[in-house]
This record gives C-alpha cells, sequence and structure tokens, in this order.
C-alpha cells in the first residue's frame, strides 16, 4: 500500500489554536441562557441572544471552535445537502423552504465573514458539484433540474465552461457562497465572543442537562449553570448528553488532506480557472479545493462511523492513502504532488441528511446535524434559533428544519455496511465510468 509522507495531526490543518483558553467553569452561574458547544452554531447563537440584551453564558468541552468547525473543507455551499433527488422526493412539501435556507445561510454567513475582525481567506468563487462520468453527469442535470426549479441558481455544464478541472465531466455551477480558512473564520468568531458580553468558559464539558422546575440545570465537572433555556449546539458529541434525542444524529469521522504547494501555473493548466470549490457526485461525495497558499485540500471519500462518546482521532494511513489515491486518479498531471499535512473531523449525519433543530425538553432545544453544509448552515440555524428562544414567531427559514417530535427512526445509510456498500459502488462505478483517470 502507498505510505503517504504526510504529517497527521489530530488538530486541524488551517491555524493554530488559541495560545490561551478563557477559563474552566468553577462554581455557581446563573443566567437566562447557557449555549452548550462552542462551535459555528453556538458561537453565532451566543452572539445573536446577547445583542439582543440577554445573560448568555457559553459552555465548551475544549475551545471554541475546535470541533467540526475549523476542521472542515472551507466549501461554503448553498446547495441543501443530501441527494436533491431524494429529498425533493421524501420531503416534498419542505424541500423549496430547505433550498431557501441553504440560500439565505450563504447570505448571512458572509456578512458574518465581513463582521469578524480577521482576513479568513474568504474567495467569493462559487461552488460546483463535479461529475467525474457520464453517469455522474447525467446525475448533476438531474439535480440540476431539481434545484432550480426549487429556486436555486445555477448553471449546469462541461468543465472547461464551468472553469474546473479537465479532468472532470462537468458539473453543477451555483455561484453563490466560495471557499475560506475555516479555522481562522471560526476563530475569528471566538474572538468576537470573547470581547461581547457573554460569560464563555471553555474547557468545560457539560455532564448532564436536566430540566428543573421554571429553568434547566447544566453540570460541569466542577460546577453548574442554572439558565431559563438552555441551547445544545453539541454537534456529532450530542450522544454524550442523555437529553439529547434518541436517532438524531450519527458521528461521522471524515479525512482531509493538503498537499504541498504546486506551482500556480500548474495549477491553471487543469483547467481549475474559476478557483471553485469541487464536491463530486459520488454516494459519498470527494471534495476538492484551492487555498490561498497555492495548495489542494481534498477529503471526504469514506466515512468513519463512531460509536458511544466520540474523541478527537488523527487520520489513520489507509484513509489517507485512499484520498491521495483518489486525487492523484482524478488529476493526472498533479500525479507527482505530495500530500504534506492530513487531519480530520466529527461530523453529525441526520438520518434525512438534512439540517434538524428543534425542543428536546421544555426550554432545551437543540441544532445540530448541519451534515456537510454547517458552514453556512450551523450559524443560521443557530442565530435562527436564538430568535426562536426569545418568543419570535418562528423564522420562514426556521420553519422546514424544525422538528416538533423529538424522535428520529434509524436510518438505512448510517451503518457500517451500508457506509462501506456505498464506498464500494464508488470505486466500482469510477473503474466503469473513466477507467484511464484511476
Ligand atoms: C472534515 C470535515 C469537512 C467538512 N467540510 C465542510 C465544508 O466544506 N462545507 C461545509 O459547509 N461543511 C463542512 N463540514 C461540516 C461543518 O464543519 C459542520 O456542519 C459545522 O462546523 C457544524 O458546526 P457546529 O457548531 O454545529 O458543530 P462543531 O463545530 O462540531 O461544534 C460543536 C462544539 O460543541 C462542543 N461540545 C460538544 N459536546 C460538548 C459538551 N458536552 N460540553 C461542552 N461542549 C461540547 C465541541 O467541543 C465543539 O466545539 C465538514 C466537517 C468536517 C468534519
Amino acid at each position: 500500500m502507498e505510505q503517504p509522507e504526510v504529517t497527521f495531526t489530530a488538530h486541524n490543518g488551517w491555524a493554530d489554536p488559541p495560545v490561551e483558553t478563557a477559563p474552566a467553569l468553577d462554581g455557581q452561574v446563573e443566567c437566562d441562557v447557557a449555549v452548550v458547544g462552542g462551535g459555528l452554531a453556538g458561537t453565532a447563537a451566543a452572539l445573536r441572544l446577547a445583542e439582543r440584551g440577554v445573560d448568555v453564558a457559553v459552555l465548551e468541552a475544549d475551545h471554541c471552535g475546535a470541533g467540526a468547525s475549523s476542521r472542515n473543507a472551507g466549501q461554503l455551499s448553498s446547495t441543501p445537502g443530501g441527494s436533491p433527488e431524494l429529498s425533493s422526493t421524501l420531503h416534498s412539501g419542505r424541500f423549496p423552504g430547505l433550498v431557501r435556507f441553504s440560500q439565505e445561510a450563504v447570505r448571512f454567513t458572509e456578512e458574518l465573514i465581513d463582521r469578524v475582525d480577521t482576513d479568513c481567506e474568504y474567495e467569493p468563487t462559487g461552488n460546483i458539484v463535479a461529475a467525474v462520468s457520464r453517469g455522474q453527469m447525467r446525475k448533476a442535470r438531474r439535480n440540476g433540474r431539481i434545484l432550480r426549479k426549487a429556486g436555486l441558481e445555477l448553471e449546469v455544464g462541461r468543465a472547461r465552461d464551468l472553469g474546473m478541472p479537465d479532468s472532470f465531466e462537468g458539473g453543477l455551477r451555483v455561484n453563490a457562497g466560495g471557499v475560506l480558512n475555516p479555522a481562522k473564520f471560526v476563530l475569528g468568531l471566538r474572538e468576537e465572543l470573547l470581547r461581547s458580553d457573554v460569560r464563555v468558559f471553555e474547557r468545560t464539558p457539560v455532564r448532564a442537562v436536566e430540566p428543573q422546575g421554571a429553568g434547566v440545570l447544566v453540570r460541569t465537572p466542577m460546577g453548574r449553570v442554572r439558565a431559563d433555556k438552555v441551547l445544545m449546539a453539541t454537534n456529532a458529541y450530542s450522544k454524550a448528553l442523555s437529553i439529547a434525542p434518541r436517532g438524531l444524529a450519527a458521528p461521522i469521522w471524515v479525512g482531509m488532506v493538503e498537499t504541498e504547494p504546486v506551482d500556480p501555473g500548474r495549477l491553471e493548466e487543469t483547467g481549475w480557472t474559476s478557483r471553485a470549490g469541487l464536491a463530486t457526485e459520488h454516494n459519498i461525495m470527494q471534495s476538492y479545493r484551492l487555498t490561498r497558499r497555492y495548495t489542494v485540500v481534498f477529503g471526504v471519500r469514506r466515512l468513519h462511523l463512531g460509536r458511544g462518546t466520540v474523541r478527537d482521532r488523527e487520520p489513520d494511513a489507509a484513509t489517507v492513502s485512499g484520498l491521495v489515491r483518489g486525487f492523484h486518479g482524478q488529476f493526472p498531471s498533479l500525479q507527482d504532488v505530495a500530500p504534506q499535512q492530513a487531519w480530520g473531523g466529527w461530523v453529525a449525519m441526520t438520518p434525512s441528511m438534512l439540517p434538524v433543530a428543534g425542543e428536546a425538553a421544555e426550554n432545551v432545544f437543540y441544532a445540530v446535524g448541519c451534515n456537510g453544509h454547517g458552514l453556512a448552515q450551523a450559524p443560521y440555524l443557530g442565530t435562527l434559533l436564538a430568535d426562536r428562544m426569545l418568543g419570535d414567531e418562528p423564522h420562514r427559514d426556521l420553519v422546514p428544519v424544525w422538528r416538533d417530535q423529538a424522535r428520529f427512526g434509524p436510518s438505512p445509510i448510517l451503518n457500517r455496511p451500508a457506509l462501506r456498500a456505498a464506498w464500494v459502488a464508488d470505486r466500482l462505478s469510477d473503474r466503469l465510468g473513466t477507467p484511464s483517470k484511476r
């Protein structure tokens, strides 16, 4: 097996963690709203609540931004997530609302990027759902029709027309959104949070959330918080809290790899003139994007299902080799470009592959499961939920993701045999679809 020379990290590959963390909770605190989890969802929600004059405390197990929010591929995308063909059939009534939610999420997050006092390297390049074979191109055309009907502005075309590498067949391009450095973005939001009136407690894992009388008690190793309301923004880590709705989301670990810097001329020669982020039409998508440091970051391709409490982990050699093989296969002119570093993170995958929010118990709200689209969707969802918690009429974009019942059925795809079968089907279709490329 190919053993790439690559630095494996349990952190993220985008930016160093903060040198200092906010103090852990030690003792008892009272507040209007306690936010559990300081990723994009929790941070954005806390900032919104504070703006509206609410006394907020954020309780974060690590440092704010340490989860998926700093580890992702940085593709700010306005497609809803999951398969449009499937979602528009299974959730036909709310599908146009989900598409509008995803579009508005990008608009909202772009405004947040402007507001955050940091350069997160945002490039408004748009993103492309990329086809690697004729079969995937047909799928892209079908999905394009469905998404356009639901209100998304997009174009479907051949690789050269879309400014994507000519080793792809073509794809579906959405001009809204782009690519950014996700760790710089979320750490910028963290700084904003630390400057605000929000009380931030880092290195404070919440052990239990218990409704009590008219409020909620939150227990941590060295303290407790009495709050009127709690927002759980714990994403893939939610299972550790018994109050989280059962079956809401499965923790899935995905790997990312960054190459060594590549000569800009060589990158341009691939045909990737738009610099748009790419996500393929495989059952388990593969993502590719360019960075400002002239590297290519790619990932996903294989999903690892977590059991019980999930912990940070380094990528394993087999996962990285698979990703590198996929990259070299898809970019034949960059066969000599070596991987430089690898990392990964936990995503919360919902059975519908769509975002979801609701009330887990009286006064305990949750916003989890933005799947692989949370860079735009998680901060928007957190903000909409914050407004809802203050008694506002549900925003029209919250309605399609809101669940009245905190009950979720088992997913036929979120189990090991199904994930393995999806991966095998992808590799088979790669061989049959475009044998010369992989
Ligand atoms: C490798 C990878 C690539 C991805 N690529 C993309 C992409 O290109 N585009 C895109 O849109 N999305 C992408 N995603 C998904 C996106 O990153 C997530 O949907 C989004 O970051 C979720 O934000 P969040 O705030 O809900 O969760 P997180 O960022 O995971 O935040 C949850 C926080 O809660 C804290 N926490 C959990 N449990 C507790 C507890 N009990 N007590 C206290 N704190 C707790 C955690 O420490 C963490 O900081 C990717 C994800 C990964 C992992």
